[in-house]
C-alpha cells in the first residue's frame, strides 16, 4: 500500500533499525520505545489489523508470533519475560493501520492497561 509507513519500512523506503527480515515479514525497533526492549514484528503484506485476518493468514500469523518470541529471547528477555501486544483500531490504541505485534520487555509492565 503506497501510503502506509510500515509498508515503506518493509520495502526499505523508510529507514528502520531492522532486527530480522525474510520474504514475508520484518522486525524492527520501535522509534519511540516504551520499554528498554521494544520492537515490532510485521507482515510485509499490507493487512490493516488483526480483525482483517482469516484462515488463509493462519500460517503467517503463527510465524509472526514465533519470530516475536524468538527475537525477544535473542535480545535477552527469556529469564524475566516480555509482553506481546496487538493493538486494534481506535479503542485498542492502534495508530498505524498495518498489522504489527509489539514486543515489550526489560522492565516490569503494569496490568491492567489504563
Ligand atoms: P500502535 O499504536 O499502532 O499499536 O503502534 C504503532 C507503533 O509504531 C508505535 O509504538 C510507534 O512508536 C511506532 N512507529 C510509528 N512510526 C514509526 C516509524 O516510522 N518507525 C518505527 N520504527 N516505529 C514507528
Ligand atoms: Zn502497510
Amino acid at each position: 500500500m503506497t501510503d502506509c509507513i510500515f509498508c515503506k519500512i518493509a520495502e526499505g523506503e523508510i529507514p528502520s533499525k531492522k532486527i530480522y527480515e525474510d520474504e514475508e515479514m520484518a522486525a524492527f525497533h520501535d522509534v519511540s520505545p516504551q520499554a528498554p526492549v521494544h520492537f515490532l514484528v510485521i507482515p510485509k503484506k499490507h493487512i490493516k489489523n488483526i480483525m482483517e485476518v482469516h484462515d488463509d493468514h493462519s500460517s503467517l500469523l503463527g510465524r509472526l508470533l514465533v519470530k516475536a518470541a524468538e527475537l525477544s529471547k535473542e535480545l535477552g528477555c527469556e529469564e524475566k519475560g516480555a509482553r506481546f501486544v496487538v493493538n486494534c483500531k481506535e479503542h485498542g490504541g492502534q495508530t498505524v493501520d498495518h498489522l504489527h505485534i509489539h514486543a515489550l520487555a526489560g522492565r516490569p509492565l503494569e496490568w491492567p492497561p489504563g
